[in-house]
Order: structure tokens, then sequence, then C-alpha cells
């Protein structure tokens, strides 16, 4: 039987049979006037549900200080909720910063501070020199890399492994070109590929010598606490190690609420250095007198604790991993042996990288497009949305009811076989 045998080891005719049975399929997917999407990083209702007894709270106005939450003021957040996230993440309460909903806003606000005036270790600011260029690591998160370009930043781009980037890569990098004044990190479940940084390249990181005296690591950790099996990954501790090595104001670390609580209306983080978090603060207060402390409130006596939030995040893992488990399932089914595909096994987190044959990932988000499914865009994970090689595809799993997974992931198995029979006859 061929059934198993990869693709480019079967003859001519083989293929072509192959290839008519795959068209055959396709005609059948179209006919079904399916509408899926699985484009979407986002919370299913089921999970936002789980948080549904944030909309009774807070008990009283007052935070632990004694602070009347309603009225203006503490730009750098309320005390327990700051002592809180500083022990899930590993730091001191006066590193934190709990910000408003989104620490996306945060990561902008800190590349215009950057912009404007400069860090605590910088020359002058970054819009005085002559190129700004940072280090991406990819696949990656889409957001990162339009914020950048926004600024008109130049990116240079590093593979991201299991393991974390390639540090050689990075360190050879930052270490010549003056330019190059920092680099993104998704260190913990990354978006898309689910890495995981261990603590020897985030050891390197933090001591590595860079051109740039202020060289930053923007270290987004979004995923932090959102494990998929009970081997919860504990993200390396970057401010530790960035300060031994005698960089302490090299990382600036994010985190929120965003899939731990309500998407919309969570409690986004920054943690750094103190002298970091005095400047970030500082120019924060330019533009406002205190963030949401009624919402940062209720949030510190919705979880109670640390471990109120590791307990919280205990049940969505029972709502979305097994979702990751269909994913999982429909691919090696359909797609292992054949020589067609390879994809990530995230251990946490919100995505599956799917790699395709060079060259026909845009041909099959083109094709689940034309079926009814909507995939994200192929490319969207790299710097100005361009894959070099063209193979690279995020899933994102999370949002469809459990159903609507399998079956947008038979057809993407689908639109994968025929995008690939495709290529090996063209
Ligand atoms: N960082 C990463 C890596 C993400 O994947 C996302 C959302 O998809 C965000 C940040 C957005 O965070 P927030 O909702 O706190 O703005």
């Amino acid at each position: 039987t061929t059934a198993r045998t990869p693709l480019a080891e079967r003859s001519a005719p083989e293929l072509e049979a192959f290839a008519a049975e795959q068209e055959r399929a396709y005609a059948a997917l179209k006919g079904r006037g399916l509408a899926l999407d699985l484009t979407r990083g986002k919370p299913a209702a089921a999970q936002l549900d789980l948080a549904a007894g944030l909309l009774e709270l807070p008990h009283g106005v007052k935070d632990a200080s004694g602070v009347d939450t309603r009225n203006y003021g503490g730009l750098e957040g309320i005390k327990e909720l700051r002592e809180m996230f500083a022990e899930l993440l590993w730091v001191e309460p006066e590193q934190v910063v709990a910000g408003g909903s989104s620490s996306l806003t945060m990561m902008r606000d800190v590349l215009v501070d950057l912009w404007l005036h400069g860090a605590v270790d910088s020359e002058r600011p970054w819009s005085q020199e002559e190129k700004v260029t940072f280090i991406c690591p990819v696949p990656g998160y889409d957001r990162h890399f339009t914020l950048l370009e926004w600024f008109g930043i130049e990116m240079v781009t590093v593979p991201m492994n299991d393991d974390g980037p390639d540090v050689e890569a990075v360190a050879e990098l930052a270490g010549r070109d003056a330019s190059v004044k920092g680099m993104w990190l998704v260190p913990t479940y990354a978006n898309p590929t689910g890495s995981v940084v261990t603590q020897e390249i985030a050891a390197r990181l933090a001591a590595m010598e860079t051109a740039a005296p202020d060289f930053k690591i923007l270290w987004d950790n979004a995923y932090a606490f959102h494990h998929l099996t009970e081997d919860e990954a504990k993200s390396a501790d970057i401010l530790s190690l960035a300060a031994a090595a005698g960089h302490p104001h090299r990382p600036i670390m994010f985190a929120s609420t965003s899939k731990i609580t309500f998407a919309g209306a969570g409690v986004g983080f920054l943690a750094a250095s103190v002298e970091n978090v005095r400047w970030y603060t500082g120019h924060l207060g330019k533009g406002s007198i205190g963030p949401d402390k009624v919402n940062q409130l209720r949030h510190a006596q919705f979880f109670g604790s640390p471990q109120g939030v590791r307990d919280h995040m205990a049940k969505h893992r029972l709502v979305i991993a097994p979702k990751f488990a269909e994913v999982e399932r429909i691919l090696t089914e359909r797609l292992s042996g054949l020589g067609v595909a390879t994809w990530t096994r995230p251990r946490g987190g919100y995505f599956v990288s799917l790699d395709v044959l060079d060259g026909t990932a845009a041909r099959v988000v083109q094709l689940a497009k034309e079926a009814g499914i909507a995939l994200t865009p192929a490319g969207a994970s790299f710097p100005h949305g361009d894959d070099p090689r063209d193979r690279n595809i995020r899933l994102a799993p999370t949002f469809p009811p459990l159903e609507q997974v399998s079956e947008a992931m038979e057809a993407v198995a689908t639109c994968v076989l025929l995008a690939t029979s495709e290529k090996l006859l063209a």
C-alpha cells in the first residue's frame, strides 16, 4: 500500500491518482458550504464565563492600603495586585506596574518613550539615531512586527527554536551593530511556536555584549500561566539574570490577564528594574492620572492569591486542551508520514504552528478560504507579512467550539494534501 509512502517518493502515476483523490475530496469539501474560522487567538465564550464572578466585584472600594480605588492616582497600580503578579512573575513588587486592559498598549508606550526620550541607559532618544534595528525571532507575533513597522524600525529575523531564539545569531547581530537596539521575545509558549525559552538561553541573552549600550529585550510573557498540560513550564527569570550580569535595565517584561479573565477588560502588567519602572511611570504620567483601580481591585479579590490565578488557569486548560488534542489528532491521522508538513505540539499558549511544503502555505490558505475556512494569512508571523519560504501557517483553535475545530482541521488537512500534490506535479 502507498497510503503512508511520502509523496515525494511516489511514482508519477501514483502521485496523479493521489492528486485526483484530493481534488475529489476538496470538491466535496467546497460543496458543504462551511463557514469556519481558525484565525483568532481569542478565548472562547466558555473561558470568559469562568471569570463571570468578576462582574459581581469589587466588594468595597478601598484597596489594601486604604486607597479609594474610585479616585484618581496610583499610576503604578494597586499594591495587592502588584504583589500578586510579582510573585507569579518571580520579581519584586516594586518592579511591577499594573496598568490598563492591554499589555500591547504598554509595549507601544515603551517604544514611544524610547523613541522620544531614550532609555535610562541611552545616549540620546532613539529617534535621533540614524537607524534603529530590532531582532525578531520568527515565526513570531504579528502585532510586534506591525508595531515596529509603524515606527520605521528595521527588522532582522532569527529562527525561533524549541528552546528559544537562535542565541548565537542574536549575540552576533547585537554584538556587531550599534543600530541593533533590542529584540522581541515571547519567552513562554511563544506565539505561534509554543517554544519555551530555557534558563540557559535567557542567561546568555541577559549577559551578551551588545554594541548598543541601551539594548532592550522586550520580554512579552503573554502566555506565562497558560499551560495545556500538567507539566507547567516555569518562565526564565530574566530580571534577576540581567541584574546579575550587570545589565539590570536590559529586559522589560510584559504580561496581562487578557486570556485569564476578560480579553477586553483585564489588567496589563509591566515589570522591570526599579529605575525602568520610574522611567515608565514618569512618561505615563503625561497622559494619565492613574489606571482603572476599580478593575484592579476586583481582579485582586477574584483571584485572592497567586495560587488563585494558577487554579483559575487550570479551569481554562480543561476548556481548551481538548481542542489542541483534536488539532494534533487530525494532523497526525491525515498528514503524518507523508512528508507534507510538520507542526508543533504546544504544552501551552494559544497556537499551533504548521509548516507545509515550501512554497505552498499561501495556496493552502487560499484553498481553505475558497472552501469557507478562514486561516491566518500565510506569512502573518513574519515581519512585513513575508515568509521567505512561504511555508508557515498559524492555527488558533481556542475560539471555535470543539466540533468546529474538528471540521476546520479536516478541511485544512485536505487543503494541505491538495496544495502539496499540485506542487509536486507542477
Ligand atoms: N502578546 C502576545 C504574544 C499575544 O499573543 C497577544 C495577544 O494575542 C498580546 C500580547 C496582547 O496582549 P494584551 O491583550 O494584553 O494587549
